[in-house]
């Protein structure tokens, strides 16, 4: 396949961004694409090389890139910098050059999609002395044979900047109108992609043996599966009337992990797919002690625990765990806890499908009793009380609240549905609950914060229909003088000349970054506003009403923001709260 159709149909996206429109002409890509080439074409659609864990990253900075512009341009670096300040995107730049030198050379080939695919791997991979200048000759000699257009496409696929224009969830679709001509298989293929995170795997299972291969897929160790989310509900009553008798496990408020193991080898996975192995050795020796199985993918809350006091500790202790220096001296000083709540797979058998309650059964018969993993609190209940005398018990145990599980369900990954629901201690005051938000913008600061160069944050909710990141508040208040001097350091690395595509917003704030970053926010209330994007209807969007910065997420991705749609409910709830 050429690439040039790759690249045509991106440039239609970024012109028309109606995901109905350009599904149907990547569909015609893939429905156009012979087998071996389908792995390939889900990878790049999805602007990466291979999945996330898998650790591939191409690593090409602007500074690279510019010397592969200049390479091909016959430019100096200096004049294809000042054309990429002018445009504020490397691509555009890229390709404004390359289309003066084309006029002048007809020597180019066509370039096809394995030839892209197989130089940029090479990029990504060369390492040692002198990679930097392998790579810089990689990238130039796929720019050389480039058209304009193409030029641009490569330049952002590099840069990691289509990656948000085509989504997983837009491939999914994609893969589903290509075969069936419309969204109906689409469900199925979300289901593999959330039990393996490898969209390239699930493509060609789905060309090469249709629909059943897609069904037959299931957990395979060291592929991350994507997290089962919670629903809310305002109460232990309004949570009984709608499952009946079911579960409920203490909600530990520390590091979710995914924990993976066959045979002596463990790996162990954030709730965002990254790899942590290294982070907790304490964790990995506890797991080849304590898992009685050969192979077997676990989930667990991590919670840093003080042996003296015997309590919990906060959210922000726990944390520190999470670094890439002074992991041994950090373990000794906060060793973990793991709270395992999970078990999604175990010696060749898939367990997502199976009810909740003989997922539970099998957990607890493959974690020994020792003392850093241990099981999750659990009772069955059988009333309303019994839930809210369980949930009394854990706050007082210094819990965050309960989680309350539909004993018939099976493991819902990816999603957020209500056969998990949690109940928070927050709830019983202000806003239901702390929304996480993505960064799109900041401040500079105003009085006394001029000296920090930052006086706030513009941060969105996530709309994953559209792979969109809409404003709910400005948020000024709950930074340390510590934490504006790093917000500015982090925020200014991530710095765009123009409001990215993917983000909707009325107002303008200082400088606009790339969504990155996820912070945790606490509010007042939520109230309507002509200001904001979010859930918007006319002229009225949803924003937060005294927001207030909590903490850095560190541990989310931006599309693990709250969504637009559970703003939405937040606010019904707060209605039902008020009367
Ligand atoms: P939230 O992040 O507020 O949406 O709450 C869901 C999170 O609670 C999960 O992602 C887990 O990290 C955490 N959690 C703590 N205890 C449990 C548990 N027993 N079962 C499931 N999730 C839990």
């Amino acid at each position: 396949m050429d690439f040039s159709l790759l690249a045509e149909v991106f440039e239609r996206i970024e012109a028309t961004r109606k995901r109905l429109e350009y599904t149907k002409e990547l569909a015609k890509l893939f429905a156009a694409a012979k087998p071996s080439e389908v792995r390939r074409l889900a990878y790049l659609c999805n602007g990466i090389l291979l999945p996330q864990h898998e650790g591939i990253d191409l690593g090409v900075g602007d500074k690279l890139a510019e010397q592969s512009i200049s390479l091909v341009s016959g430019k100096s670096v200096k004049e294809v910098e000042t054309v990429f300040r002018r445009k504020g995107d490397l691509g555009e730049a890229a390709q404004e050059l390359l289309h003066k030198k084309t006029q002048l050379t007809l020597s180019a080939h066509a370039l096809s999609l394995e030839k892209v695919y197989d130089n940029l791997m090479r990029v990504a991979t060369a390492s040692g002395v002198g990679s930097q200048e392998t790579k810089v000759k990689l990238l130039a000699e796929l720019l050389s044979n480039a058209s304009p257009n193409e030029a641009r496409v490569i330049v952002r696929l590099v840069q990691g900047s289509l990656r948000m224009g085509v989504g997983e969830s837009t491939v999914l679709d994609t893969l589903s109108v290509a075969k069936a001509g419309d969204k109906s298989l689409r469900e199925e293929l979300e289901r593999a992609f959330n039990l393996t995170s490898d969209i390239g795997l699930v493509a060609e299972s789905f060309f090469e043996k249709g629909i059943d291969g897609v069904r037959k897929v299931k957990p395979i160790p060291f592929n991350p599966i994507r997290p089962a989310l919670a629903g809310r509900l305002p109460g232990a009553k309004e949570i009984f009337e709608k499952l009946g008798e079911c579960a409920a496990e203490g909600k530990y408020d520390g590091l979710r992990l995914a924990i993976h193991k066959s045979g002596e080898r463990v790996e162990i996975f954030s709730r965002k797919q990254e790899k942590m192995t290294h982070m907790f050795p304490d964790v990995v020796t506890a797991v080849r002690k304590q898992v009685r199985a050969r192979e077997a993918i676990f989930e667990g809350e991590a919670v840093a625990f003080d042996e003296c006091t015997k309590r919990f500790l906060p959210f922000q202790e726990t944390i520190q765990r999470k670094r890439k220096h002074g992991v041994g001296a950090k373990a000794k000083e906060l060793p973990l806890h793991v709270f395992a709540f999970e078990l999604l797979y175990c010696d060749g058998k898939d367990l997502t499908r199976l009810p909740y309650s003989e997922r539970r059964a099998e957990l607890a018969a493959v974690i020994k009793q020792g003392e850093t993993i241990e099981l999750a609190k659990n009772i069955i209940a059988k009333s309303a009380l019994a839930l809210k005398s369980f949930f009394d018990e854990c706050v007082s145990a210094g819990l965050e609240g309960i989680i309350a599980k539909d004993l018939s369900a099976p493991y819902t990954a990816g999603t957020r549905k209500f056969a998990w629901i949690k109940l928070k201690k927050s709830y019983q005051t202000e806003l239901a609950d702390s929304l996480d938000l993505t960064i799109v913008g900041y401040y500079i600061g105003k009085g006394k914060r001029t000296q920090f160069g930052f006086g706030g944050l513009l941060a969105a909710a996530y709309g994953p229909r559209e792979n969109s990141f809409r404003t709910v508040c400005k948020i000024g208040t709950g930074f340390s003088e510590e934490r504006m001097k790093e917000f500015k350091q982090m925020l200014s690395e991530i710095e765009v000349a123009k409001k990215p595509d993917n983000v909707d917003s009325v107002l303008v704030p200082s400088k606009w970054v790339k969504p990155r970053y996820v912070v945790s926010v606490t509010a007042d209330e939520i109230t309507q506003s002509p200001t904001h994007t979010c859930c918007r209807k006319g002229n009225q969007g949803l924003a937060l009403r005294f927001p207030r910065f909590k903490e850095l997420r560190t541990d989310k991705n931006p599309e693990d923001a709250t969504t637009e749609d559970e703003v939405m409910e937040l606010y019904e709830m707060q209605g039902q709260k008020n009367g």
